[in-house]
């Protein structure tokens, strides 16, 4: 949405379809309509109307998530049937992702193929390791307070290199490590001390898998307990913050417990 343009205007843009699943308008939101005292009644009944459509649940997003990654897995894919250049020229003026994914960079889990998802629909960070630093949690926060999306995942994946190499370092500490590389690996290796000193695993897949699974619940800690935005987010506006790990052999993504991670 640009700014200053009229809900409606935006309505009429994006060709919003009413059947997309519904939310609530919070305070905050109904304050900032009315900031704009020269609307007509008619115009405000619009706008709610369209944010009613604008937002989704977390627990939508989810879904479409599940949805997603089950038609990935069985090679049926949405977009054959809704074309990238109608995709593309409906997304030009605005984006309004219904998830955040802070996924790996690895080339083998690219997000919105996993998801079978399109253009906007997903706003994504990809970094090695899936590690959540400070320009992770500002990206995050972005896409939470000005595009409205509701459901961040965190996604790990099996045989994951940075564990791997983050492993491999504290196992030997190597010289030579570039400081990025280095930085990179030390938001890793509070997870790699926990589950080596938990753990009686001996092979290397199942540790690296261990430690990716803790690591991805530390980024959701970080995330859910270190930005004074996204708590409040939580605490008032819906916002769920939830781990996940993505099988690499099958293709499935499993979503922790909210509980669980
Ligand atoms: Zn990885």
């Amino acid at each position: 949405m640009r700014f200053g343009q009229s809900f409606l205007e935006f309505e009429l843009d994006r060709g919003i379809n009413l059947t997309e699943p519904w939310t609530i308008v919070t305070f905050y939101e109904i304050c900032f309509l009315n900031l704009d005292m020269r609307l007509p009644v008619f115009l405000m009944i619009s706008q709610i109307k369209v944010l009613f459509v604008f937002m989704i649940f977390a627990e939508d997003a989810l879904t479409r998530l599940v949805d997603g990654n089950a038609r990935f897995v069985s090679d049926q894919h949405y977009s054959e049937s809704y074309s990238f250049e109608r995709q593309r020229m409906e997304s030009v003026e605005s984006q309004t992702p219904f998830a955040i994914i802070l996924g790996c960079s690895d080339s083998r889990v690219p997000l919105e193929i996993v998801f079978d998802q399109g253009l906007g629909d997903l706003f994504v960070i990809r970094v090695a390791g899936n590690i959540a630093a400070y320009s992770q949690i500002g990206s995050i926060e972005y896409a939470v307070s000005k595009l409205g999306a509701r459901l961040v995942v965190v996604l790990g994946h099996t045989r994951c290199g940075a564990i791997l190499a983050s492993l491999n370092e504290y196992i030997h500490t190597t010289d030579g490590l570039t400081p990025g590389i280095k930085s990179l690996i030390s938001r890793i290796q509070p997870s790699v001390e926990t589950v080596i000193s938990q753990s009686d695993e001996t092979s290397t897949n199942v540790l690296v898998d261990q430690i990716m699974k803790r690591n991805v619940e530390a980024t959701v800690d970080t995330l859910r307990t270190e930005s004074p935005v996204l708590a409040h987010y939580q605490q008032h506006e819906g916002l769920s913050i939830i781990g996940a790990e993505y099988s690499l052999e099958t293709g499935w993504v499993k979503f922790y417990d909210e509980k669980e991670s």
